[in-house]
């Protein structure tokens, strides 16, 4: 027992806690990842806790795109050399870091921050599917392209989408098959994810 009568091992017990709320990490690594800060040098255990921190404090959503950005709007959204007339539809903000490795694609984009998925209780509204149709609406942008994940759930938010921005006689556009069906864009490989997105098909 420490003086204030909390066990020694409480901070123990708190970051695995802590560890064990992040996606993919079992109570199993949680400890295991909580013994291994325990050995870390103290600089190198603060880089880490800094670093958390200032992703905290500086990363913000693009109030245009909604992409993850430490200034607003993102870098793509203020870059005037993009082309404005083209909008690329993704689930993540990794995606657009993705498509952006490619070299490929030049155009805007909009980050959905999910996909529609009753079982999780996820509908069209907990997604950023509204200030999608707000941009379209009355701009003069040519062509959407729903690049979801090609699984039932990103399939099925595209559909959605598609019927929404069907009446506003917007060019609807996918990226070309040959991404690995069931996969994440995000771990497509780059010259996969440039021939998709080049050759992509009407809706
Ligand atoms: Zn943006």
């Amino acid at each position: 027992m420490t003086t204030d009568g909390a066990p020694a091992a409480a901070p123990v017990a708190r970051l695995a806690d802590e560890f064990s709320k992040l996606p993919g990490i079992g109570p199993k690594t949680a400890q295991r990842l909580t013994y291994y800060l325990v050995r870390m040098p103290e600089e190198e255990a603060r880089a880490l806790a800094e670093a958390i921190v200032a992703v905290k404090e500086r990363i913000v959503l693009c109030g245009v795109c909604y992409n993850i950005t430490e200034s607003d709007p993102c870098v793509v959204c203020a870059n005037p050399r993009r082309d404005r007339n083209r909008i690329c539809v993704v689930e993540e903000a990794l995606d657009v870091l993705a498509l952006e490795r490619t070299n490929t694609y030049r155009g805007m984009y909009h980050v959905l921050h999910g996909v529609i998925s009753p079982m999780n209780g996820i509908g069209p509204d907990d997604l950023r599917i509204r200030p999608l149709l707000d941009r379209l609406h009355g701009s003069d942008i040519e062509e959407v392209i729903l690049a979801t994940n090609p699984n039932l759930e990103g399939e099925a938010t595209s559909m959605y989408i598609q019927q929404l921005i069907a009446p506003l006689g917007i060019r609807i556009t996918r990226p070309a098959r040959g991404l690995p069906v069931g996969g994440d864009l995000e771990y497509a490989d780059e010259a996969t994810l440039a021939r998709a997105i080049e050759g992509r098909q009407e809706f």
